[in-house]
């Protein structure tokens, strides 16, 4: 039998059991998947003791990402390492892996939306953002970072640019309108919108051409999807980036594709 987990602080209301476990009934596989608690400061000593304890696999979820990717416990991907931040860990391979940049993306690609030379304005320049601009700008994307606090948007496009040697800019929230009139796909990557009826967007800078992709996913239609809907726009519920990190790491630890539907229904039986 196969044992997987989510390590996280607080972690209890991880989603990711429900959606593992559904696509092990559905591919027939033996294996189980738990949520473990782990305090800030414990993070290697939780990584050696579940290798010990012959885990197979872990998710890692906030605030522990940046920790995991630090330990020299696991070897991070060079995606991982460059990001700064690990969510998944073959602990078979002692493998550490970034697979919300890669979910973000195959979130969009599930919509039918090409980021190849496709212009992106992400809102927000924290944890989130970093993986999807650093994903996108490797994707041939012109990607625009905007934040609140606009110096955390600079140095993120600055080191973007540097790494991925792609034209990233940043700035500062006040020239959100002129971003997005340009813009082919506004992502929304702060965490406005969770739990609450606001936006960080006002609904006046929207437009029909826009795919809007809000990777907050409590509750799965935000304000800002249903104002976009409202104007025209394609909009990508922040749920199918939950859905496909969570594919790709069953992919890393099975070798073998992720019931995605399967997944989805799952999740989407759990969320608003
Ligand atoms: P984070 O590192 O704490 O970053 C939060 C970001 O939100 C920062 O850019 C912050 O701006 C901005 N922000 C917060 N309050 C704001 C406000 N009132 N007005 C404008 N900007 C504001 O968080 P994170 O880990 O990146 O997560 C961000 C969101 O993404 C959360 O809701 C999280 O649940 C969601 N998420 C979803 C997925 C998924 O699979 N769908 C995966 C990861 C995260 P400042 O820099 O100015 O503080």
């Amino acid at each position: 039998m196969q044992t997987y987990g989510v390590i996280g602080d607080p972690v209890e209301h991880s989603l990711s059991p429900p959606m593992h476990r559904a696509a092990y009934e559905a591919t027939g596989l033996d294996a189980d998947y738990s949520r473990f608690h782990v305090n800030k400061g414990n993070v290697e000593e939780a990584l050696r003791g579940a290798k010990a304890l012959g885990l197979d696999g872990l998710n890692v979820t906030i605030p522990h990402k940046q920790a995991v990717a630090e330990t020299d416990v696991v070897e991070n991907t060079e995606k991982a390492d460059e990001i700064g931040a690990v969510n998944t860990v073959d602990l078979n391979e002692m493998r550490a892996y970034n697979t919300d940049a890669s979910g973000a993306r195959r979130a969009l690609e599930h919509h039918n939306v090409e980021l190849d030379g496709k212009s992106v304005v992400i809102v927000g320049a924290g944890g989130a953002a970093r993986a999807i601009a650093f994903e996108f700008a490797e994707h041939g994307t012109e990607v625009a970072v905007a934040n609140r606090t606009q110096e955390k948007a600079f140095g993120l496009a600055d080191e973007v640019s540097e790494v991925r040697d792609s034209e990233v800019t940043g700035h500062s929230l006040d020239e959100i309108d002129s971003l997005i009139e340009g813009a082919d796909v506004l992502v929304n990557a702060t965490s406005v919108g969770m739990e609450e009826d606001e936006t960080p967007v006002p609904r006046d800078f929207l437009h029909s051409r826009l795919v809007v992709f809000d990777i907050v996913y409590t509750p799965r239609r935000t304000r800002l999807l249903k104002q976009a809907e409202e104007v025209g726009a394609k909009t990508v519920e922040g749920s199918w980036m939950l859905v496909y990190q969570g594919a790709e790491a069953f992919e890393i630890w099975t070798r073998e594709d992720a019931p995605v539907e399967v997944m989805d229904d799952a999740l989407k039986r759990k969320l608003r």
